[in-house]
């Protein structure tokens, strides 16, 4: 396991954020200040993603979608396909995020099928993985992630890949995990991967703040972080990013 890799410190603003707001939050972002060692990328609404796209390259973030669909184009109304990121210069997507696993239904295989169309076009997912609070407690956790980190079995060896540990009852309840939980767990995780043969950055997401991110950054195997709520507030943003920076330096 590799951690001389650049830090990622993502904001996912998942179903947030007019033309204004979102132009106005991209100017309050600090620029990162180890720029080779803390990368920063905003996942904005699909709406937002070209109106963002100079504004964000322009301070040195990189921008990410918040999914896409399984196909190339065609018949699907409603959906976006991976050219059409590719178009407005998406760099990341948050794929099998628990918001859409939970809520709206996706399946182990459908990320899986994602997968393989957003390699082939050159983005960089960012897998979403994590227990639910039942499976925490009773046990069950490292199998589920087992199970989530199975839809890489056919992955490239040399795919272009973030893993984001995010246990499900952390996100978006102001519940963190414990730094030993995130240790032990970004632990599983690594090893997990190099039984795969993989080897890539792993985040932590999960009500991530400016008051636990140095803790939760500085835990052994996390490289950085995926944050929701947090991100849509510029000042806890940057505070997150500092963090990131004093982990990093
Ligand atoms: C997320 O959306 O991935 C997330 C971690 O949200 P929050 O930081 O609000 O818990």
């Amino acid at each position: 396991m590799s951690l001389n890799r650049p830090m990622l410190i993502a904001g996912n603003w998942k179903m947030n954020g007019l033309l204004s707001e979102g132009q106005a939050l991209v100017r309050s972002i600090s620029t990162s200040p180890l720029a080779d060692h803390v990368e920063i990328s905003i996942s904005p609404p699909f709406t937002l993603l070209h109106a963002l796209k100079e504004q964000a390259a322009t301070k040195g973030f990189s921008l990410g979608a918040q999914d896409v669909y399984l196909q190339e184009a065609g018949a699907y109304t409603g959906e976006i396909s991976p050219a059409m990121l590719v178009d407005t210069g998406c760099k990341y997507i948050i794929l099998g995020h628990s918001e859409r696993r939970h809520i709206i239904g996706e399946s182990n295989e459908a990320i899986q099928a994602k997968l393989k169309l957003v390699w082939q076009h050159g983005l960089e997912p960012i897998l979403c993985i994590g227990e639910k609070i039942e499976e925490r407690e009773n046990g069950t956790t490292n199998n589920v992630l087992v199970e989530q980190l199975a839809v890489l079995k056919n992955a490239p060896k040399d795919a272009a890949l973030t893993i984001a540990y995010e246990p499900v009852w952390a996100i978006g309840t102001g519940l963190t995990a414990t730094p030993e939980q995130v240790s032990e767990t970004h632990a599983f995780v690594h090893q997990t991967l190099q039984s795969m043969e993989m080897d890539c950055r792993v985040l932590y997401g999960g009500s991530v703040n400016p008051g636990n991110a140095e803790s939760l950054m500085g835990c052994e195997g996390v490289e950085g972080a995926l944050v929701g709520g947090a991100s849509l507030k510029a000042d806890l943003f940057n505070q997150i990013i500092s963090s990131a920076a004093v982990v990093k330096g």
